[in-house]
């Protein structure tokens, strides 16, 4: 079985429909990327299978509970335990030092501050951070910053990371880099990864492309009948 699966899910602000039945499955270690025009529904299908938003209609499956009918406070306790973000930028704390950024995600699902620091200082060792640790975010390079917040992303050990244009504040090189540090950390600890972006060089990073339309999704495929259509 698949780890989550959307089943016919709609969104709408208003009038305006971002989503229209759209059924997608993601299995455990899966890299997928979203991509397609703006204002295509991209975001909304993100922080939907996030839990961020619930659906209209439709539901969301995640490891044998049905997420969008998880009552708030259950459904934000599951995304801090079980799920990992890192969006574009401005995601850390400016007046905390990295290692306590990292550590935020497990204090705030109750884990006690000596044992979260320690999970941070071993998260940030394992992504080569270890320099960064005590330096605050605004002392640092986005390239850098971006490379905590990974660190962040990761300290929970999640099973899913949802990334919103994670490099889209970086020029093309500082980018790879985090790409590059994202994608072998969640291939060596089978965590799926679900990213939008906007970037075709990005979205290379990923096994899988998934192309929305108007609310819809367009094609489903992995990237190497993606390369060659
Ligand atoms: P994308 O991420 O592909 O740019 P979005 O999911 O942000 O697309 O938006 C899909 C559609 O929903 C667009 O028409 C957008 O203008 C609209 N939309 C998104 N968020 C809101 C909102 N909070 N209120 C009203 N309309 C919204
Ligand atoms: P992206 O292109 O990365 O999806 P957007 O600029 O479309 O970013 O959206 C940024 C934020 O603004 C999102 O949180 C989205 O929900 C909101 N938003 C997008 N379109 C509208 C809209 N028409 N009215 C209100 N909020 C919107």
């Amino acid at each position: 079985t698949p780890l989550m699966s959307a089943h016919s899910i709609t969104k709408s602000y208003g009038r305006v429909v971002a989503l229209r039945d759209v059924d997608l499955t993601i299995a455990a270690g899966q890299t997928l990327a979203i991509m397609g025009p703006s204002g295509s529904g991209k975001s909304t299908l993100l922080h939907c299978l996030s839990g961020v938003f619930t659906p209209d209609s439709g539901d969301i499956h995640y490891d044998g509970q049905v997420i969008s009918s998880l009552s708030d406070a259950k459904r934000s306790h599951l995304r801090l335990a079980r799920f990992g973000f890192v969006f574009q930028d401005g995601q850390l704390l400016d007046e905390l030092p990295a290692r306590e950024n990292v550590a935020l995600p497990l204090m705030l699902t109750g884990t006690s501050r000596s044992r979260a620091l320690a999970q941070a200082d071993a998260t940030l060792a394992r992504l080569g951070l270890n320099d960064e640790r005590k330096r605050l975010p605004g002392d640092m390079s986005g390239g850098q910053a971006q490379r905590v917040a990974v660190a962040r992303a990761l300290v929970t050990n999640p099973s899913i990371i949802f990334a919103d244009e994670p490099t889209g504040a970086l020029d093309q090189a500082t980018g790879h880099e985090v790409m590059q540090l994202l994608v072998q950390t969640v291939e060596m600890s089978d965590t799926a990864l679900v990213m939008v972006t906007h970037d075709a060089n990005v979205a290379g990073w990923c096994h899988r492309l998934v192309e929305i339309r108007d609310g819809r999704v367009h094609a489903d495929r992995t990237l190497k009948e993606a390369s060659r259509s």
